[in-house]
């Protein structure tokens, strides 16, 4: 069985949970090949296995360079280790463990990578979507097992109350369509960036702390109007990184698109370097 047959075979236990982004009908597979729904919109499963779920063209910030670094730096370092095991244990607390099939979507995934570490912890039915058709093919390439969608979050191709929990890292959030899709209960984990996330970079490259830029009241306030706030986790540690994990690190965040060539270099210069994680991560309940 070929890499598309296998996810073919996977998306078809869990078809039900998904309906057509344009006419919102249920779907089924056809042909081995394709969903397609009542009406006969038709996504073709691409070779490696994801589907292109999204109602039009993509227009994605993010480029495949930019994926690769994210990938290294989030699978091969450690610098997120803390930050899966947390997300893990937060799933494994809530879950309950009379339910046989466990969804849990990653909304705006980009390249998978965290998904795929929560889920060697945590064993759960995995989903990662995101926007950018170049993340969820570098995903489907690359990693067997969770299911992978190009998707738009604000006409999520997914039933109503279909989903346990969704985690939503360092993205963009649509709480009228998590509330749709999550069962009534069902949880919602956000991952914000806190005043000193990445903060030896910032003093770097803008020589100046942008704490205002990373205040989470907004966010807190936005989220508890949707969301039952049952706990707010802050979790903050440095770590080292090596040049290699520098250059990755610079390569997959947007702060360095506005940066000077010349403080790229100064940090890229340095043998190796603390940085600093500074998390709140949000869970809410449907
Ligand atoms: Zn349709």
């Amino acid at each position: 069985m070929n890499k598309k047959e296998q996810r073919v075979n996977q998306f078809q236990k869990y078809v039900e949970a998904f309906r057509c982004p344009l006419c919102k009908n249920t779907m089924a597979i056809v042909g081995q090949q394709s969903l397609v729904c009542s009406k006969n919109h038709t996504f073709d499963f691409s070779k490696n296995g994801y589907v292109n779920l999204l109602s039009n063209g993509s227009n994605s910030h993010y480029n495949k360079t930019l994926f690769e670094s994210r990938h290294q730096i989030i699978s091969d370092s450690q610098l997120y280790q803390p930050l899966h095991d947390i997300l893990a244990k937060i799933i494994r607390e809530n879950m309950n463990s009379s339910i046989h099939q466990y969804l849990v979507l990653d909304a705006g995934c980009g390249e998978g990578s965290h998904l795929l570490k929560i889920m060697e912890k945590q064993v759960f039915i995995g989903v990662g979507l995101d926007i950018s058709k170049e993340g969820i093919q570098m995903a489907a390439k690359r990693y067997r097992h969770p299911l992978w969608i190009v998707g738009d979050l604000a006409n999520l191709p997914i039933e109503d109350s279909k989903f346990h929990t969704i985690l939503n890292v360092l993205s963009p959030s649509n709480y009228k369509e998590f509330k749709r899709i999550l069962f009534p209960g069902g949880l919602l984990i956000k991952v914000v960036p806190r005043s000193n996330y990445l903060r030896e970079l910032r003093e770097l490259l803008f020589e100046r702390t942008e704490k205002e830029r990373y205040k989470n009241d907004a966010t807190v306030t936005l989220f508890a109007k949707h969301f039952q706030l049952l706990d707010i986790q802050r979790l903050s540690y440095t770590t080292k990184l090596t040049a290699y994990e520098m250059r990755n690190l610079i390569q997959m965040t947007p702060l360095a698109w506005s940066a000077k060539e010349s403080r790229i270099n100064t940090f890229l210069n340095q043998e190796s370097t603390e940085i600093t994680i500074d998390f709140d991560i949000l869970i809410g309940k449907n």
